[in-house]
């Protein structure tokens, strides 16, 4: 006689997000009137806007500390966790100067389509289809009509460029854009300190791919992790186009800011910052002076000690790589501290692949933003009781 609803995978997923957000709401006592029904995912964005700014806290144990919590900080890539976003291009101006940084549209596309709500309506606007064969068919270009079918596939350098061509010749360029470096929380940081990123070239020499890839279809490339050597996620920060070393840059220089300020600055070079990629993002021009901090953090970037781990370091054929990055100089100080601490929370962290590149931006952010939380909690208690955290074992093949 009682009416026993079925439990369908919507019902469970809505349970969980509910969940998950009413206990975020309970932590950190967060004012929020619902009264829309897109108010749990705008709630969810405005927790995200947070979280951007904050390296995430934890109850340190001495066995952390052991581990090198508080004076190594790990970063890397994870790139299998991205999410689909608009193909539209936002270039990212501050004071009327480009700033190299990706200029995708963050938002994620509608449902089965290409661009944004936001976009695809001004393209509709502009006359242009958001199909994108009537879209190059309307410029004439050649932009081979398999490619148009399958989101997934790969561009050539040529349709790459039509595209290219299509986007110059819209001639978008909107100041109040919302732009990846709102989602990467550098926003403040870059509008204070244009310069920080000004005459910024990019030359990669050593060995590091940084996973660009040309495809209809805009995906985020994953994310950049900060994990101290202790195992705790301090900041993740989502990456586009490419593991690029002027993002990465801006996330560490955002990051070591807020942290460094409790760290008495003669200690500074104490910190270490491992980052298999450390030789090509030390070549950047902007970290070739002082920073346009205020004193002292305008010598940031220069004082704290900068490695690349021994397991990376063996495939870098950079001349200075061995000599400028040897983990050596940490190895000597400090034994037991933890280099390894990305690719061992990465091996934990890609068993949510699935569930990650199945939602949308703002349920992507926010879940991986709760599962850090979990994985951060879970770390400590192990260390209260005396033991090491459990992973995983390390694929070091794949990224
Ligand atoms: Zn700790
Ligand atoms: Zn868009
Ligand atoms: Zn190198």
């Amino acid at each position: 006689n009682h009416f026993v609803p079925e439990l369908k995978r919507k019902i469970i997923q809505e349970a969980f997000w509910n969940d998950e957000l009413h206990q975020e709401i309970v932590d950190h006592q967060i004012d929020f009137i619902f009264h829309k029904p897109d108010c749990r995912e705008r709630c969810m964005m405005d927790i995200d806007k947070q979280r951007a700014l904050v390296p995430y806290e934890h109850e340190c144990h001495s066995l952390c500390k052991e581990r090198g919590c508080g004076e190594l900080f790990v970063t890397d890539g994870i790139w299998k966790l991205g999410y689909p976003i608009c193909l539209f291009k936002v270039p990212i101006t501050v004071e009327g100067m480009t700033i190299n940084l990706p200029d995708c549209c963050p938002f994620e596309p509608e449902h089965g389509k290409l661009f944004c709500k936001k976009h695809a309506s001004e393209l509709k606007d502009a006359g242009i289809p958001d199909n994108l064969l009537g879209y190059a068919r309307q410029i004439q270009k050649e932009v081979v009509a398999t490619t148009m079918d399958c989101c997934n596939e790969d561009l050539t350098d040529e349709q790459h460029m039509a595209l290219e061509d299509i986007f110059k010749r819209l001639n978008y360029q909107k100041k109040d854009s919302i732009a990846t470096v709102d989602m990467q929380g550098s926003r403040e940081l870059v509008s204070k300190y244009p310069g920080l990123l000004d005459e910024n070239q990019e030359i990669t020499l050593c060995r590091k791919d940084t996973g660009t890839s040309k495809r209809l279809r805009q995906w985020s490339r994953g994310y950049q992790f900060i994990i101290s050597g202790g195992g705790h996620i301090e900041m993740f920060s989502p990456l586009y186009t490419s593991e690029s070393p002027s993002q990465v840059f801006l996330f560490l220089v955002n990051y070591l800011a807020k942290k460094l300020e409790h760290v008495p600055v003669e200690k500074w070079k104490d910190v270490f910052i491992a980052y298999d990629n450390m030789c090509n993002l030390d070549r950047m021009k902007a970290t070739k002076k002082d920073l346009p901090l205020p004193p002292p953090f305008n010598k940031m970037w220069s004082s704290v000690s900068k490695i690349i781990d021994s397991f990376h370091l063996r495939n870098h054929k950079g001349e200075n790589c061995k000599l400028l990055y040897n983990p050596e100089k940490l190895k000597v100080v400090h034994e037991n501290y933890n280099t390894q601490a990305c690719e061992q929370t990465f091996s934990w962290l890609s068993r949510f692949h699935r569930i990650l590149s199945s939602v949308p931006r703002v349920h992507n952010h926010f879940f991986l933003h709760r599962m850090v939380k979990k994985r951060n909690k879970y770390n400590s208690y192990c260390y209260s009781q005396g033991k090491k955290p459990v992973l995983p074992n390390v694929n070091h093949f794949s990224n």
